[in-house]
């Protein structure tokens, strides 16, 4: 994303109570009816965890309703690859609903927006790639692929072949099947999950796991990992494990890069035991890392491409499922066989979402944002280990490309993280949430 020049963004440390009373009337307002996304339900609704009302945005920065602009780093929940305010995507989104805001996508019916964006999509994924299924948000998208690969198995005759490996600290969605398939505690803990067969195997976190196999290359880490899903393979019979799902980088579970030689090892135990492999490019998709997919970046050959985020830049709401050949053939078998797929989704295909994501791409293609990703990625990786690679409370720099973390510590030489309640972040205004080891970090605090 280029940096405007020139910009004053406001005070990141600004106080509710510098807020204007209009400002103050909306949050109150919101308190008593709005049930927000992975917040602290009481403390909101009680007032004692802080609200804000956002009312614009330009380029990388957002305004809130006192007219305060924020550089926004996380460019939203790191989905807004264009940067805020693009009217050229208004203008298609607008184009369009003049003409058809929608019509359903069952049994044939099209739109335009739709294939034009299909044949882009499977032209950007590359080779081996050929169908694209919509839906609406990326864990939406999870959940057609874990039907996918139940269908593929059950069309091959192999109906004992359905378990789905995941990792720990993999990010796929919020759903029942595909909050399952997320390895993080806050999204398991009260709500019975994960499901039976649904699996999580070793993170490719060298930072943290590999401190535990002391003295651990990145590459003999990754042949660890790599051991480590086989023996659970084989543990529950390969004749089980039907899918391996991951993010070619760890997203939510702490924006992690594989450590070197970490897909080619998973793949070659995938390929050994007949697995599927999906890769979730939610986050790493349309330029994020530098590439157009994380999966071409590392060499990641996947059955199936998960998309969503970047795909619209979230000026709409849009996903994919992205199918290769392999299993797209499967399912042309299947319905060969049992008539029509019972599976859609009411907005499939949804042609404003069509049209905001075909405006979207060309802006990233005309204005090369994914070279530019790579470019000032690198920059960025650099000023960053520059900045904070010797910081007394930083444990950890890493990233790549435009996604970048650092990872606070109590004592960097021995990794260790900070205590909840005693560290920085939200909690230094004196009342933030405590944060958990394994708190998605998208989440506030
Ligand atoms: C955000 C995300 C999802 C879930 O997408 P939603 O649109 O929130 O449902 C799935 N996978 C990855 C890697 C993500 O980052």
């Amino acid at each position: 994303m280029k940096i405007l020049p020139g910009r004053t963004p406001g005070s990141l440390d600004y106080r509710e109570n510098d807020m204007s009373q209009q400002h103050q009337d909306l949050i109150d307002r919101d308190r008593k009816v709005t049930f927000h996304a992975s917040s602290h339900l009481r403390d909101f609704a009680h007032g004692d965890a802080p609200g804000r009302v956002i009312t614009g945005g330009q380029g990388i920065t957002i305004r809130d309703k006192d007219g305060r602009e924020f550089i926004d780093g996380f460019a939203g929940l790191y989905c807004v690859n264009i940067g805020y305010g693009r009217t050229e995507v208004a203008e298609a989104i607008y184009q369009q609903a003049l003409e058809l805001s929608y019509y359903h996508t069952y049994v044939g019916h099209s739109n335009e927006p739709q294939i034009a964006l299909s044949e882009k999509i499977i032209e950007l994924a590359g080779p081996g790639m050929s169908k694209v299924y919509y839906g609406l948000g990326g864990s939406d998208a999870n959940e057609t692929q874990l039907k996918l690969v139940r269908y593929y198995n059950n069309v091959l005759g192999r109906p004992q072949k359905k378990k789905v490996i995941s990792r720990m600290r993999g990010y796929h969605g919020s759903g029942l099947a595909t909050g399952s398939l997320t390895g993080l505690k806050a999204f398991h803990d009260q709500f019975d999950l994960p499901f039976e067969g649904i699996l999580h195997t070793e993170a490719p976190f060298y930072y943290h796991r590999a401190a535990e196999q002391q003295g651990m290359s990145e590459r003999e880490f990754s042949k660890h990992c790599a051991a480590k899903l086989e023996e659970m393979i084989l543990a529950e019979g390969p004749e089980t494990v039907a899918a391996f799902i991951g993010e070619p980088v760890l997203g939510t579970g702490g924006i992690v890069p594989p450590p070197e030689g970490y897909w080619e090892a998973i793949q070659a135990v995938l390929a050994k035991y007949d697995v599927l492999l999906i890769a979730d490019e939610v986050v790493c998709g349309f330029g994020r890392i530098g590439a157009d997919f994380g999966s071409h970046h590392y060499g990641i050959k996947p059955d199936l491409i998960t998309v969503a985020k970047g795909l619209t830049s979230a000026y709409q709401p849009l996903s994919g499922v992205i199918v290769g050949d392999r299993v797209w053939k499967v399912l042309e078998q299947g319905t060969g066989e049992h008539g029509p797929i019972g599976h859609g989704w009411t907005y499939s295909g949804h042609a404003l979402g069509c049209a905001a994501a075909l405006a979207n791409l060309a802006i990233i293609e005309r204005e090369k944002l994914t070279e530019n990703a790579a470019e000032t990625g690198a920059y960025l990786q650099q000023a960053m280990a520059d900045a904070f690679g010797d910081h007394p409370i930083v444990g950890d720099v890493r990233g790549v490309g435009m996604l970048a973390a650092l990872e606070f510590s109590a004592n960097p030489g021995k990794r260790e993280t900070f205590r909840p309640g005693t560290q920085g972040g939200a909690a230094h205004r004196g009342r933030g949430p405590r944060r958990e080891p394994d708190r998605p970090c998208h989440a506030p605090g």
